[in-house]
């Protein structure tokens, strides 16, 4: 039996039937709520996940052939990386903080608090919320480097974290940030719904689609790939197109219509 109707308040999660048609937008909606609520997610994060969830629609609410190649593309760029580093905010945290966690894991990355709207109280919520996932060290509290042409509180990055990385995760970062961390000659993969969104555009591998599908995505491609010799990674990585990666989402959001594969 499909239900058509979830609860109007819903206190955990669990109680949002599964066979829901709109299932895992409802579950977003509600860690959203959670962690804004928990005091980890700002309450501009609603405002990201309402965007979010309108291209996520577009999309069809599943990975497009061409963003599970990014993701594919990705997995390689972190398995080659000497110091990667996941940058997480108040939405990563709620929405898929055992996912961001064991993917932190599984390629030996560093995770970095880095937040738009910084308060050291919402660093601390979230670091305390990472570890009772599992996380071992997270970076961000110490916050002494800076990243050049950004205001004083967005610019504050860690020096042994994102300073130091040579390629870096960050989903749904903002465009300004995503632009001056690729000033600084990072490599950049950025997760983002929107295709046409400042972030991705600077992104060295754009992946649009949903950070609840894209990082466990990664992690199995992390698996698939890891034995793989260093040059099959390498060719991974220099033959991935992005801007035919963002362009083959534009014109699935626009046309509803299949997408041209990318080869593989
Ligand atoms: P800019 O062009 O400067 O990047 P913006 O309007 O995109 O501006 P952001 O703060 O970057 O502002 O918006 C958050 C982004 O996060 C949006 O593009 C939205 O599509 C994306 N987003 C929200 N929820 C998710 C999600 N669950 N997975 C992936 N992307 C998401
Ligand atoms: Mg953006």
């Amino acid at each position: 039996m499909t239900r058509e109707s979830a609860p109007a308040t819903v206190d955990h999660e669990d109680e949002i039937p599964t066979d829901h048609p709109r299932y895992q937008d409802l579950v977003s909606r509600h860690r959203i709520e959670a962690g804004v609520k928990a005091g980890i997610t700002h309450l501009q994060g609603m405002h990201a996940e309402g965007r979010g969830s309108a291209f996520d629609y577009l999309l069809g609410e599943e990975t497009i052939r061409s963003a599970d190649h990014a993701e594919r593309v990705a997995a390689a760029e972190l398995l080659l990386a000497d110091h990667p580093v996941i940058s997480v905010n108040g939405n990563v945290a709620a929405l898929v903080p055992d996912e961001i966690v064991a993917l932190a894991e599984a390629v030996d990355a560093d995770l970095e608090v880095n937040l738009f709207n910084r308060t050291t109280e919402r660093i601390d919520r979230i670091i305390a919320h990472l570890e009772a996932h599992g996380a071992g060290e997270v970076k961000g509290r110490e916050a002494t480097a800076r990243i050049p042409g950004l205001e004083h509180d967005r610019g504050k990055v860690a020096a042994d974290g994102i300073a130091a990385a040579d390629v870096v995760v960050v989903p749904l970062e903002d465009g300004d940030r995503a632009e001056a961390l690729r000033a600084m000659g990072k490599r950049e993969i950025v997760i983002d719904l929107n295709p046409l969104s400042r972030s991705p555009r600077y992104a060295t591998v754009p992946i649009v689609d949903n950070v609840m599908r894209a990082v466990p995505n990664m992690i199995e491609y992390v698996e698939a790939l890891r034995d793989e010799p260093r040059e099959t990674l390498e060719a991974l990585v220099d033959e991935f197109d992005a801007d035919a990666t963002l362009a083959d989402a534009e014109r699935r959001i626009r046309t509803g219509g299949e997408t041209a594969s990318v080869d593989r």
